[in-house]
């Protein structure tokens, strides 16, 4: 595993800011943590990355335990911290090097990092001169000067144009082909774009914690529907695709597993069993609305 998380509880004076977290990623995993502003993830990736402790709980990073040994486990970890402190006066290169002779990493790292974020263009300039976009690409670049296998981002695309985020959602992507990356957002489409895997949290807690792939499959048809006369979940089950069956308001949600549309299906059904539709409407949940009614309320 390169990160392996255990039961976390971290508290700031009498404010519970994770309650009871644990994960794992495995080597090569790209993971959206995702999360309502207040939500946690800036203290889970801080303790990750061993620069605050938890109240109680383990947390290694490639075997190497965090909590006892931070600096060791340090050198396996890159981190981009929120708002990405830069020092905005200094050349892109110098910057660089300023980084590289503080944490004593070879100097002929710094050009296969600018050539690696795309920064080959703008490394001759001031940090303050580039884009929002550019200074994440310095930001990143800082992150992975001494090539650890772990990258822990937060919410590294906050504030960037839409061409700029595509631009950098790609860069993750890239850079997550031999990292295992952890990096924080609260845009759903975001983790849809570059993700393997996403842990939604909420108040300190896991609400959820999936393959994308597999919230994809759980997630693929529900059609709102109701009848003017009662029928029993043992008959609608009878329905074919048919995974799971929730009561809503007066009517059924009937949760399918195929992408095909079961609409006319549930028409011939109800026909069959002398049912008139008084309301029929076809849900494609998306991980947006999932998103939107796990974190609200
Ligand atoms: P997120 O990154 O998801 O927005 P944070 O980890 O920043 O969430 O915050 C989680 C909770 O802990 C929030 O209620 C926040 O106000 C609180 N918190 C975070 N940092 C501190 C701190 N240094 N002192 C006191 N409370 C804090």
């Amino acid at each position: 595993m390169s990160i392996k998380v255990s039961s976390v509880i971290k508290t700031y004076a009498s404010q519970k800011a994770l309650q009871d977290i644990s994960f794992e990623a495995s080597k090569g995993e790209i993971i959206g943590f995702l999360g309502p502003n207040g939500a946690g993830k800036s203290t889970m990736m801080k303790i990750l990355t061993g620069f605050i402790k938890p109240n109680s709980g383990s947390v290694f990073v490639n075997e190497v335990n965090v909590i006892q040994t931070p600096q060791e486990a340090q050198k396996n970890i890159g981190y981009l911290p929120e708002h990405n402190p830069l020092y905005g006066d200094m050349y892109v290169r110098e910057y660089l090097q300023f980084r590289a002779s503080i944490f004593k990493i070879d100097k002929s790292q710094i050009e296969t990092c600018i050539k690696k974020v795309g920064l080959q263009t703008e490394a001759h300039k001031k940090i303050n001169q580039l884009s929002k976009g550019y200074q994440q690409r310095v930001g990143l670049a800082a992150a992975i000067l001494h090539n650890p296998s772990v990258l822990i981002l937060d919410e590294p695309t906050t504030g960037l144009d839409p061409n700029q985020l595509v631009e950098i959602r790609a860069l993750i992507k890239e850079l997550g082909k031999n990292k295992t990356v952890l990096f924080s957002t609260h845009i759903m489409q975001e983790v849809e774009a570059v993700c393997d895997k996403v842990i939604i949290i909420k108040k300190g807690t896991i609400l959820i914690d999936e393959n994308l792939d597999t919230l994809h499959e759980n997630n693929k048809q529900t059609i709102a529907v109701s009848f003017d006369s009662a029928v029993s979940k043992e008959v609608l089950f009878t329905l074919p695709n048919l995974r799971d069956i929730e009561v809503k308001n007066s009517g059924w949600l009937l949760h399918f597993e195929t992408e095909d549309d079961m609409r006319t299906v549930v028409f011939d059904f109800a026909r069959e069993h002398h049912l008139k539709i008084v309301s029929l409407n076809a849900q494609t949940k998306n991980l947006e609305t999932l998103f939107r009614e796990l974190t609200t309320g």
